[in-house]
C-alpha cells in the first residue's frame, strides 16, 4: 500500500519505520525536516515538505503529533493532510487527543468522502520501537478492517471500541487507571524504603500476588533508584489527564484520585520533571 506518516516523534519515528520495513511505500512528513531526512536515511522511503504533499498519493495517512491543536495544524488548511487526500482514502490519528477533536475531524473528512479513525496507542516508546503497541480505535468497521492489518506492523493488538471518539475515550480510561496505580506504587515503595525492605525481594514476592502490575514489574528498579530520565513524560500525562477531566465534567464523573495525582504531577514539574517518566511521582517522597 501507499502510506503517509505525519509526525516523527518518539512514537511516530519507529512506527513509520515498521510500516516501511513491512513492505509498504511510506512517505513521511515532519515539521523539523532534519528528522524526516534522518528517517529516510535509516529506512528508505520518501519524505515531503508539507503534510499535503506527503498525503497526495496515499491510501492511508497516519498521524501522531502532540495535542488537539497540533493535530488541527497538520490535518486542516491549505497544506494539511485533508487538502492532499482523495475520497475513499483513510486518515488515522494516533495522537492522544480529545473525543471532541475526533468528531470534528471525522466531519471535516466526511465532507470530502475520507474516512477518519481516532486511534490512540498504549505501550510507550519501547512498545513503538519493538512494534508491540496496543491501539484503541473509534470509527467505522469498514475502515478499521482495512487499517488493522497495516497497523499490525507496530501493534500487537488493535480493538475497534465503537463510534468515532471512542478510541480516545478508551485512552482516557487507560490514563486515569495509570495515574492511580503509579501513585499507589510511589507510596508503597517510599514506605518500603523507610522501613528498610529489600526492593528486589519485595517485588519478586508481591508482584506475584494481587498487587502485581506492569508498572510494578517494569518501574520498581528505577523508582527505588530515583531514575526518571526516560519513558512517558509528565507533561504528556498532564495533557492526557486534562483531556479526561474535560470529558468527565461533561458526564459528572468523579475523578478525585486522578485529580489529586494530577496535582502531585504539578509538584514533580516544579522539581524540574517536565520530561521525566510518569513513575517520577516517587520523587515527591525522596529526601523527605
Ligand atoms: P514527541 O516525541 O514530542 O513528538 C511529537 C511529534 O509531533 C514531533 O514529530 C513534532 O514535530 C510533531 N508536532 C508537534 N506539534 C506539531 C505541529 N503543531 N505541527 C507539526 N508537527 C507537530 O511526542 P511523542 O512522544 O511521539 O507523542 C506523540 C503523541 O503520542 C502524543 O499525543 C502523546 O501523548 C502520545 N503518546 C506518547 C507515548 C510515549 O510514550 N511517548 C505513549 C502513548 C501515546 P517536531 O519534530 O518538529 O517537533
Amino acid at each position: 500500500m501507499k502510506l503517509a506518516f505525519i509526525g516523527l516523534g518518539v512514537m511516530g519515528y519507529p512506527m513509520a519505520g515498521h510500516l516501511q520495513k513491512s513492505g509498504h511505500q511510506v512517505c513521511v512528513y515532519n515539521r523539523t525536516e532534519a528528522k524526516a531526512i534522518a528517517w529516510q536515511q535509516e529506512y528508505g522511503g520518501d519524505y515531503a515538505i508539507t503534510p499535503r504533499l506527503a498525503s497526495e498519493n496515499a491510501d492511508i495517512v497516519f498521524c501522531c503529533v502532540g495535542n488537539d491543536d497540533d493535530v488541527r495544524q497538520v490535518v486542516l488548511g491549505d497544506d494539511g493532510i485533508l487538502a492532499g487526500l482523495a475520497s475513499d482514502k483513510i486518515l488515522v490519528d494516533h495522537t492522544t487527543a480529545s473525543a471532541e477533536l475526533a468528531k470534528e475531524l471525522s466531519s471535516a473528512a466526511a465532507e470530502q468522502g475520507v474516512k477518519f479513525l481516532d486511534a490512540p496507542v498504549s505501550g510507550g516508546q519501547a512498545g513503538a520501537e519493538n512494534g508491540v503497541l496496543t491501539v484503541m480505535v473509534g470509527g467505522e468497521q469498514e475502515a478499521f478492517n482495512v487499517v488493522e492489518p497495516v497497523m499490525s506492523a507496530y501493534a500487537k493488538f488493535s480493538q475497534l471500541m465503537g463510534d468515532v471518539g471512542s478510541g480516545q475515550l478508551a485512552k482516557m480510561v487507560n490514563q486515569i487507571c495509570i495515574a492511580g496505580v503509579v501513585q499507589g506504587l510511589a507510596e508503597g515503595f517510599s514506605f518500603a524504603e523507610k522501613v528498610g525492605l529489600d526492593p528486589d525481594k519485595l517485588v519478586a514476592t508481591i508482584a506475584k500476588g494481587a498487587a502485581g502490575s506492569w508498572q510494578m514489574e517494569n518501574r520498581y528498579k528505577t523508582m527505588f533508584a530515583g531514575e526518571y530520565e526516560f519513558g512517558f513524560a509528565v507533561d504528556w500525562m498532564r495533557k492526557d489527564l486534562s483531556i479526561a477531566f474535560n470529558e468527565a465534567d461533561k458526564h459528572q464523573v468523579d475523578l478525585s484520585v486522578a485529580r489529586m495525582v494530577d496535582g502531585f504531577y504539578q509538584e514533580v514539574q516544579d522539581l524540574g520533571g517536565n520530561r521525566w517518566d510518569t513513575s517520577s511521582l516517587i520523587a515527591r517522597y525522596k529526601n523527605k
